[in-house]
């Protein structure tokens, strides 16, 4: 899957975790990993200030 690295601009950002389909609001630009809130699989890590988002991202939320 292509991983996308947020601008630390982006501030929350709608996902759809790639294994169960839930659908979360996460914070791109995260300082701790995020997991899905359903099944626990890793959504984003921080890389350095930014989100390496491993999830889709359906829309982004200024
Ligand atoms: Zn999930």
């Amino acid at each position: 899957m292509k991983e996308i690295v947020v601008s630390p601009k982006s501030k929350f950002l709608k996902v759809r975790c790639p294994k169960c389909k839930h659908e979360q609001v996460i914070f791109g630009n995260c300082s701790t990993v995020v997991r899905c809130q359903k099944c626990s699989n890793v959504i984003a890590e921080p890389t350095g200030g930014k989100a390496k988002v491993k999830a889709r991202i359906l829309e982004i939320l200024e």
